[in-house]
């Protein structure tokens, strides 16, 4: 079991470590990358992005991935296949993890970058589909929809907004809850019920994706009735789960400050935790926007910030070291 030391630490290989990673090797940190368990992060599950600026024609997630992490590795980030199990902050800077390899790692900063995972029903047909008709971003894959009909599954924010924004693309959006009210804000509430193209399905719970993911991809959803159980079969084109986001912070909590759902709460307009030298960027620290572009600009502001506090760190350190001769 080897220990490796760096002076910037990233958990997390999504566009936020990754810029973070590119910032900070340029600037002379040799970052260490903990890839997690899923190298490249969220983007890895889909196939094509278009909103992700310098690409004028589509490019694939995972492409778009692989690019990054040749552009941090090639500035000087060394990228491990390892995943973080423990984490110990209190003794910190430097702050030390153990990955699942049994290697440590030890870092004057950290950067925590671990992003966050669309929560999915698990009913059948849903893993098949991602990608062919079953998606959980309206944002990210909403203008495949363009003159095609779509449901939403959900009855929070996330769902209502999902719902408002793919009216921009598709002829008919149905909001598909399993309970007989919202949990959304009322205002979000009113703007859904008073948009014509918008429908709601009361208390129907999606018992399965059905279709053909070599042909045609997602053609209905099979529904229960939570009332009368009664099954039936709702014809769509595309279908989006949006009943919330889990953040990956297992590892952070009781060690840095969190919101009510688990995000990390970083000072507002930085990336800056509850302690001072470890930075949180991208889905981990963000339910709003969660986007690529998103992620990479708040990678980027952890990398500088990184790097200010690690000259005042190195600065109080040699005073020390002469204090002490
Ligand atoms: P993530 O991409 O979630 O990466 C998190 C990283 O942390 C992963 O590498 C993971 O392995 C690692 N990790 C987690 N825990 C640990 C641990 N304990 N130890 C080590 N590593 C760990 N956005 C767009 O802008 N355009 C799109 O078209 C688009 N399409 C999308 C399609 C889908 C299907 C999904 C799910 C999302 C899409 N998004 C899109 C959203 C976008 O992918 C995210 O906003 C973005 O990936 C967030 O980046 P991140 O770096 O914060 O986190
Ligand atoms: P959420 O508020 O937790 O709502 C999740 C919704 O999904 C609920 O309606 C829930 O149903 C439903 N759901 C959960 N599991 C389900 C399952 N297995 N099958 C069917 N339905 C299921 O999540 P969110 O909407 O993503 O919001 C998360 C947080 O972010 C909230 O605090 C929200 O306010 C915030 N947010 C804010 C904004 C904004 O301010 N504009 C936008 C988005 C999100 P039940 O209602 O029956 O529990």
């Amino acid at each position: 079991m080897a220990t490796h030391t760096t002076r910037m630490l990233i958990i997390g290989s999504g566009p936020a470590g990754l810029t973070a990673a590119i910032y900070g090797a340029r600037a002379g940190m040799e970052p260490i990358v903990v890839q997690g368990l899923q190298p490249g992060g969220q983007l890895t599950i889909t196939t094509d992005v278009e909103n992700y600026p310098g690409f004028r024609d589509v490019v694939q997630g995972p492409w778009l991935m692989q690019e990054m992490q040749a552009q941090a590795e090639h500035v000087g980030t060394r990228t491990v296949w390892d995943t973080i199990m423990e984490i110990d902050l209190e003794s910190g800077p430097p702050f030390r993890a153990r990955g699942d390899s049994g290697d440590e790692y030890i870092g004057d900063v950290l950067v925590i970058a671990t992003g966050a995972q669309a929560k999915w029903l698990g009913v059948p047909g849903e893993e098949a589909l991602g990608g062919k008709g079953v998606s959980a971003c309206a944002t990210c894959d909403g203008f495949f929809y363009r003159g095609k009909t779509v449901a939403v599954i959900g009855g929070g924010n996330t769902a209502v907004e999902e719902a408002l924004y793919l009216t921009h693309h598709a002829t008919e959006v149905t909001l598909i809850h399993r309970r007989g009210e919202l949990r959304a804000e009322k205002i979000l509430q009113d703007r859904l019920f008073a948009h014509p193209k918008i429908n709601v399905l009361w208390n129907k719970r999606v018992e399965a994706f059905l279709g053909d993911p070599g042909a045609g991809g997602l053609s209905a959803l099979q529904l229960a009735d939570m009332q009368t159980l009664e099954i039936s079969e709702f014809p769509v084109n595309g279908a989006f789960v949006a009943i919330g986001h889990a953040p990956s912070t297992a590892l952070f909590k009781g060690r840095l400050e969190m919101d009510a759902n688990g995000y990390l709460v970083v000072e507002p307009g930085t990336p800056k935790t509850s302690r001072p030298g470890v930075f949180a960027c991208g889905d981990v620290m963000d339910h709003t926007y969660r986007q690529a572009v998103t992620a990479a600009g708040t990678g980027c502001m952890a990398a500088l910030d990184a790097e200010r506090f690690l000259a005042t760190f190195e600065y109080l350190q040699g005073e020390q070291a002469q204090a002490a001769e």
